[in-house]
């Protein structure tokens, strides 16, 4: 192997550190912790996990957690009346709806219902159109957190190849547009995309969040290329009855090529829930009209 090893589980511990310092800060000068509501609708096993992970991590941090457990036949209008509730709650700061929703329910319209500025997930239109812009907003965790993966990593990204892999509005498109923030010159590819082995070997970074168990192969990479690997994937283990986790990089051929690689587990997966935290106390400042050296 010649890649470097992306430890974003360490870089994730270290951010929850720093976000922690600033959360007793937050504590002494505005008289009371930074709160962050999550809501879960229904029993979703893996919800149920990041929800739980979540709350301890928040509270880890100093901050304060709320948790809106819903049974999974509460109704949209319930459902938006808790939104509501959390939006005039001054001890709220950021609020989190987990998805998926049940599918009697909109997902776009209880997400338009939370206050833009409570929005810690960056998922309201008005973040995203503050995103592309370039106005102060919140920004989607995940994406976030593979940009300070790589300018810790890289310093400047300014004038790099980067090709993302995946258009969707949580990960592949707010993380294009901080490629684009971050002066790379940027193509998204996608089901579509023709030769995409060939779109993907021009790349000085690669971002992969496809959701596909090792589909990009080491010979797709260009050699010395940062590699940032975002799917996470259930695959069936060696032994039988037995799964594992792998990304949407074959990590075993791409680590003979990449100049840097992150692993998964233990590489971008740790970095969504310290990027929370980090947006929370970020709101719980502005919310409190206190200045913040970001
Ligand atoms: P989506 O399913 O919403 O999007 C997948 C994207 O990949 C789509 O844009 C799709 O293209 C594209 N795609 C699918 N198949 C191919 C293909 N054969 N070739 C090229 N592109 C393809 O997934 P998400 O963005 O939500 O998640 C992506 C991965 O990241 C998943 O593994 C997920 O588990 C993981 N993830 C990890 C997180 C974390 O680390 N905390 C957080 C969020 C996601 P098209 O648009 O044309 O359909």
């Amino acid at each position: 192997m010649t890649a470097q090893i992306i430890d974003g589980k360490a870089f994730a511990a270290g951010l929850r550190e720093r976000v922690g310092k600033v959360a007793a800060d937050f504590e002494a000068k505005a008289g009371r912790k930074a709160g962050l509501a999550v809501v879960l609708v229904g029993e979703d096993p893996a919800s149920q996990v990041y929800v739980r992970n979540k709350g301890k991590q928040t509270i880890a941090c100093g901050m304060e957690s709320f948790e809106h457990k819903l049974a999974a036949d509460t109704s949209e209008a319930d459902l938006l009346a808790v939104v509501e509730k959390l939006n005039a709650d001054p001890a709220v700061d950021g609020i989190l709806v987990q998805l998926p929703l049940p599918s009697h329910m909109n997902e776009q319209k209880v997400i338009a219902a939370i206050n833009p500025d409570k929005d810690v997930d960056g998922f309201h239109v008005v973040n995203v159109g503050r995103l592309s812009t370039g106005l102060p907003g919140f920004v989607p965790c995940t994406p976030l957190g593979c940009v300070m993966l790589l300018k810790d990593q890289l310093g400047s990204l300014s004038g790099l190849d980067a090709v993302v892999v995946g258009r969707s509005n949580i990960v592949g498109k707010p993380m294009a547009q901080l490629l684009i923030a971050e002066s790379c010159t940027v193509t998204v590819a996608h089901s579509r995309t023709q030769d995409l082995p060939e779109v993907v070997r021009r790349a000085d970074i690669v971002v992969a969040a496809v959701g596909r168990p090792e589909m990009i192969k080491g010979e797709w990479i260009k050699p010395g290329a940062t590699v940032i690997d975002v799917g996470i994937n259930r695959v069936a283990g060696a032994e039988e009855g037995k799964t594992r986790l792998v990304g949407d990089v074959d990590f075993g051929s791409a680590s003979e090529v990449a100049g840097a690689i992150t692993p998964v587990p233990g590489g971008v997966g740790p970095m969504t829930i310290a990027v929370l935290l980090r947006n929370t106390i970020v709101a719980a400042h502005r919310n409190a009209g206190i200045a913040l050296d970001e």
